[in-house]
């Protein structure tokens, strides 16, 4: 069973969450057998590429064609496809993502693969291919059977360890065909709705809750998201007062997030927002209530004022 993993990339830096797809790929590969060779597409930093051999990859291919470095999908599907068969893979690894379940949904019918989302762990082979996959926000788990030939899986973010002792892998550039047809609908512009980072894609989020009194005390929260390059959130009420806007809403009801550092600040910590961030990899609370429910499923803790506390921590933070 040879192994084919799909990198994705922003801006030409491969995301971390496709090295947790390589890492697992790895550690399936020496569970199972078979090779692990990776496909990217479109532009892509030099130094990036050391880190899918140290991730485990045995082989590296590269379609550098510019036109692949917006995402589209169509165009993406055809490559992996095209890769797929040529490395004789039966096993596709993804990040599960926007981007990764677009183009998961469309090979899946291509390859005629089982597709298997929000993956965690690894398959137990004994009884079939089956593999664990997280439900309902995280709160629970399923084992689910792959009975087809081929197979996707689509692995949730910040669930593998990232693995960093493989061997260097020379890069091998692909040119393939791309006919015109898989680039109907392209995407022309893109346009964020304010500024800053995006909330689903970003890698660390500052976020705010109704304890901040006001959309006029934001300007902190701003400052320490600014200082550490972080996305901001907030909890329900707070855009429901009309404080932030929607799109910042993070919890069941609004933007889940799965950063490698989530802040709360002044934020209870109440189920439905905890639905939002549980995928988070190391969770921060700043409250002043010792009890607040959110200490509950913080890495770490302060409790204090966020009124004392936030603009220190921005400014040790810029000292740094
Ligand atoms: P509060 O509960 O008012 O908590 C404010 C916190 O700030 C308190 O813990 C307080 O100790 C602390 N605080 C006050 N002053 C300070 C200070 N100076 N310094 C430090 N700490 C301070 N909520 C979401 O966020 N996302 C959702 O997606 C969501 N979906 C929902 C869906 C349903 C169906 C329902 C019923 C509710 C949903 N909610 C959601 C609402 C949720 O139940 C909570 O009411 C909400 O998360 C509370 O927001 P909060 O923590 O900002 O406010």
């Amino acid at each position: 069973m040879s192994i084919l993993v799909y990198i994705e990339q922003d801006q030409g830096k491969i995301k971390s969450s496709s090295l947790e797809a390589v890492s697992y790929a790895s550690a399936l590969s020496e569970r199972s057998g078979g090779k692990v060779s990776v496909l990217g597409l479109g532009t892509i930093a030099e130094e990036d590429w050391a880190q899918l051999g140290q991730a485990g990859a045995e082989a590296i291919y590269h379609v550098a064609d510019e036109r692949l470095n917006s995402g589209v999908i169509q165009a993406h599907a055809h490559m992996i496809a095209l890769v797929y068969q040529q490395v004789n893979a039966s096993t596709l690894v993804l990040a599960k993502s926007a981007l990764g379940d677009a183009v998961a949904a469309r090979l899946a019918v291509k390859l005629n693969a089982g597709l298997v989302s929000n993956v965690v762990g690894l398959p137990e082979l004994s009884d079939g291919f089956v593999v664990k996959r997280s439900i309902f926000t995280g709160k629970a788990f399923v084992d689910t059977a792959i009975p087809t030939e081929n197979r996707i899986l689509a692995i949730k973010k910040n669930t593998q360890p990232i693995k960093t002792d493989g061997t260097a892998v020379i890069v091998e550039k692909l040119t393939l065909e791309l006919p015109e047809s898989v680039f109907a609908a392209k995407i022309t512009g893109k346009e964020k709705a304010s500024g800053e980072i995006l909330l689903p894609e970003a890698d660390i989020v500052v976020s705010g809750g109704r304890g901040l009194n006001g959309p006029e005390n934001w300007g902190m929260i701003e400052d320490l998201a600014d200082s550490l390059h972080a996305a901001r959130g907030c909890s329900k009420p707070v855009s429901d007062l009309g404080w932030r806007p929607h799109h910042e809403h993070v919890g069941q009801t609004g933007v889940k997030v799965a950063p490698s550092l989530y802040i709360a600040i002044a934020i209870s910590g109440a189920i439905q927002h905890l639905a939002g961030v549980n995928a988070s990899r190391h969770i921060v609370v700043i409250n002043k209530d010792p009890e607040a429910p959110f200490f509950k499923a913080a890495d770490y803790g302060i409790v204090g004022d966020a009124f004392e506390i936030v603009p220190k921590l921005t400014k040790a933070i810029k000292a740094l």
